[in-house]
């Protein structure tokens, strides 16, 4: 059993491990949510309907956005479909979105009785391919829905100017994107309705939750409608709300350290084989790192799959798994798809994202992530997998 902690044998194979047993905890620990929590405690807020909290997020969130409107809600995946509902699309309908997006956007078209139409994202990253959009749209597509993905910011200008010419109306998934900027805009303002998610993994989080922001008070009004069943329906609760203020505080600075953790882990990781890093996607774009997607090349990494370089990657402790699936296989029956969409087909099959907790980590931890990193991607590479039975990874 080697003990030089310097060694190349892959923990897989009993080498040591790139990164200790520390699992880099999310939510991390924060004082003022403690505070927040026993000051919810202290005044009786956490039981009850109505108290301060969910009024002053909503209006920090506005302000944020450079919107006057907020609502809050469940769940992300719930403000999506509260976003359709706000634009009054229906059956019959048609909704523009990428082959490769996050499950739960496909569904909420479909929850409104609208149809997915699948256009491709770009060749070289997760976003939506906005030359795409005008061969899409038919008399019926009323909308598009936009994901700011893995790090990469969808260029929001150019797909605003576009669909107003094609009379779309775009929902901004800004889910992973919080706080982040493009365009000299906040992620989620550009779009006729932003999208925001409070879930347990997100980079603001309540454990569940989520908001819509827009301009538009018709949008507002008909989202408001939908929630109230003589009470919210989907509430968002006090409690919730009160842990979320005081992370949105440090939202800006956090996302500054994870931006500053990414530019050093991408100068240390340049060139290697086999992992062509997310770049920014747009021009004047601050990311804010919910996942960092990079391209899996298997013919660079002797042809090993993507399954297996995750696997050896956990074992040396890198927080990295594989991306989302994508819709490539969804049936004609359920959408409508321009072309085979092959760039959505590479995103769902090879991609690697990495989680982004380690990303508030010291310099010495990412250093440490990128050390692992070379050294699995190296060994991939060193050995080429002798012939397709054998399954065995280097
Ligand atoms: C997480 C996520 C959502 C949904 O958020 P939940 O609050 O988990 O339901 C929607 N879109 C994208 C792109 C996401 O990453």
């Amino acid at each position: 059993m080697p003990s030089d902690p310097s060694s190349d044998m892959l923990a897989i194979h009993g080498g040591p491990r790139a990164l200790g047993r520390e699992r880099f905890k999310w939510p991390p620990p924060d004082d003022g949510v403690r505070a927040a929590l026993l000051s919810a405690w202290d005044d009786g807020s956490w039981g009850r309907y109505h108290a301060e909290h969910t009024g002053r997020l909503e209006e920090q969130l506005a302000r944020m956005h450079d919107v006057e409107l907020a609502s809050l809600c469940c769940s992300g995946t719930f403000a999506v479909e509260l976003a359709l509902r706000g634009l009054g699309i229906g059956a019959g309908d048609e909704v523009i979105l990428a082959g490769y997006d996050f499950a739960g956007n496909f569904r909420a078209i479909e929850a409104v009785g609208a149809v997915p139409v699948l256009v491709d994202v770009v060749a070289d990253g997760w976003l939506l391919d906005v030359d795409q959009l005008e061969q899409a749209a038919s008399e019926a597509t009323l909308a598009v829905i936009v994901s700011h993905l893995h790090g990469g910011l969808a260029d929001m200008s150019r797909i605003m100017k576009l669909a107003r010419r094609l009379g779309l109306a775009v929902v901004e998934d800004a889910c992973q994107a919080p706080g982040a900027s493009v365009g000299g805009r906040v992620a989620g303002s550009w779009g006729d309705v932003g999208v925001l998610s409070f879930g347990g993994s997100k980079l603001l989080t309540a454990g569940r939750g989520g908001a819509i922001v827009t301009r538009a008070a018709d949008v507002h009004q008909r989202a408001k409608i939908f929630c109230q069943r003589g009470n919210h329906a989907f509430p968002l609760s006090e409690l919730q709300a009160a842990v979320l203020l005081p992370q949105l505080a440090l939202l800006l600075e956090r996302n500054q350290r994870r931006r500053e953790a990414i530019a050093r882990l991408l100068e240390q990781t340049a060139g290697l084989p086999g992992l062509r890093p997310q770049s920014d996607g747009a021009a004047d774009a601050a990311p804010s790192y919910y996942k960092m997607a990079w391209r899996y090349v298997p013919e660079e990494l002797g042809g090993h799959s993507i399954e297996q370089f995750v696997v050896a990657a956990r074992a040396e402790g890198l927080p990295l798994d594989t991306g989302f699936r994508g819709f490539v296989r969804r049936g004609a029956k359920r959408c409508r798809k321009l072309g085979d969409l092959p760039h959505t087909r590479r995103a769902a099959e090879g991609t690697v994202l990495l989680h982004h907790p380690i990303l508030l980590e010291a310099d010495e931890t990412i250093d440490a992530l990128a050390r692992g990193m070379a050294k699995v991607a190296r060994a991939f590479a060193a050995v080429d997998r002798p012939d397709s039975t054998n399954q065995e990874t280097p």
